[in-house]
């Protein structure tokens, strides 16, 4: 097959399906500015009802961001100075940053590498007396390994929150990420699988009480009216988004099939691309790709390589968390887990989003194996 160079392939094309969805948008955006209504009502509380129904869990509480959603479910969870929440050294900022937000201590278990999840069957050895918390992420869209994490739980009476911000959807054993723990967090962010129209986010629980509390949590911790029972902060999800959302969420499966349907072709086009190696799904896992994420030797010259041909791509993380000016009270230097920093250094996103051809995803293919020659 010639190298069809001209072919732009960006990492994420979101008009491409704003596109489809234009009409309805603009009449859910319309409802809501013709009701002049931006904090609360009914969308908030069809989409908490819609998402949680979604996830498998009881209820939900909508919030600002992911970020808000991880911050508020360790505040109304009491996680605080002295507390250690155990997570991993290879996530988005927000996980680690919410954990020292709130004063508590992050203690890091390094990552499988194959999944580049938090290696599970390490994390009974970081608990100590203070341990509160464990925090996994499913990363990429794939849920971490929750048995051995359950099952510590379990045993020290420990909270799990589950960082679900890029794996709404994603399922282990038939389970949905964000209804295995004691609260499930997701993110709204425009580039997540369920992007709304800016930031915002949702926690899903089985626990009715802690429902209860996160709702007070994300709104000052009042209830009634100007009565405050904790301190809590604005954690709110505004009306716009959560209308925007009530769109999108309808055809979220479609699009998580369509990134499963891209990645399988990726998985066909590099096999016999012995350089990249592809991510890998474990058995019973079903993954909804927030990323395609492949390890290469000269990871750096290889996403100029693709630059030069049209084709964007991202690092998914260059810096691990504890490689972070912010954390470097922790005293963990390089070396302290070794696996995560190997992927920081060799991680390379491809664009998977839904609405690809597949004359693009050959096209990103054949340029990785002309790089490698
Ligand atoms: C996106 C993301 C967050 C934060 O979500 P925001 O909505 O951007 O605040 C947290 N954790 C992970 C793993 C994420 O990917």
């Amino acid at each position: 097959m010639p190298t069809q160079v001209n072919i732009k392939v960006p990492l994420l094309d979101l008009k491409a399906q704003y596109q489809t969805l234009k009409a309805e948008m603009m009449a859910a955006v319309e409802a809501v500015m013709d009701s002049q209504m931006f904090i609360g009502g009914p969308a908030i509380k069809e989409l908490e009802r819609q998402v949680a129904a979604y996830s498998g869990a009881a209820g939900g509480v909508g919030v600002s961001s992911g970020t808000d959603a991880l911050l508020c479910s360790l505040m109304a969870l009491g996680v605080g100075p002295g507390d250690e929440v155990i997570t991993t050294p290879f996530t988005f900022f927000a996980t680690v940053g919410s954990i020292w937000r709130v004063g508590a201590k992050p203690v890091l278990v390094d990552i499988q590498p194959d999944t580049f999840n938090i290696d599970s069957a390490r994390v009974a050895d970081a608990v100590t007396s203070r341990t509160r918390a464990i925090m996994p992420v499913h990363l990429f869209g794939q849920v971490a390994d929750m048995g051995p994490i359950l099952e510590v739980a379990r045993r020290h009476k420990l909270a799990v929150i589950e960082d679900a911000a890029q794996a709404i959807g994603a399922e282990q054993g038939g389970v949905r990420a964000g209804a295995f723990g004691t609260a499930g967090c997701f993110s709204f962010f425009p580039s997540k699988n369920l992007g709304g129209l800016g930031d915002g986010g949702m926690i899903v629980s089985n626990d009715a009480e802690l429902l209860d509390r996160l709702a007070m949590f994300r709104n000052h911790g009042m209830n009634p009216k100007y009565y405050h029972a904790y301190v809590g902060g604005n954690f709110r999800l505004d009306t716009l988004q959560a209308a925007g959302l009530l769109v999108k969420l309808k055809h979220l499966d479609k699009w998580s099939a369509d990134r499963r349907a891209n990645a399988a072709r990726y998985d066909a086009l590099l096999a016999g691309c012995d350089a990249a190696t592809r991510p890998v799904v474990r058995p019973g896992n079903v993954s909804i790709y927030n990323q395609y994420v492949i390890r290469v030797p000269r990871r750096n010259e290889l996403k100029d390589f693709l630059a030069g041909r049209g084709i964007g791509t991202e690092i998914y993380y260059p810096v691990t968390m504890h490689e972070q000016a912010c954390f470097a009270s922790l005293k963990l230097p390089r070396g302290s887990f070794p696996q995560a920093e190997r992927a920081a250094d060799e991680v390379l996103a491809l664009p998977i989003y839904p609405e690809l051809t597949a004359e693009q995803i050959e096209h990103v293919a054949a340029s990785i194996r002309a790089f490698f020659g």
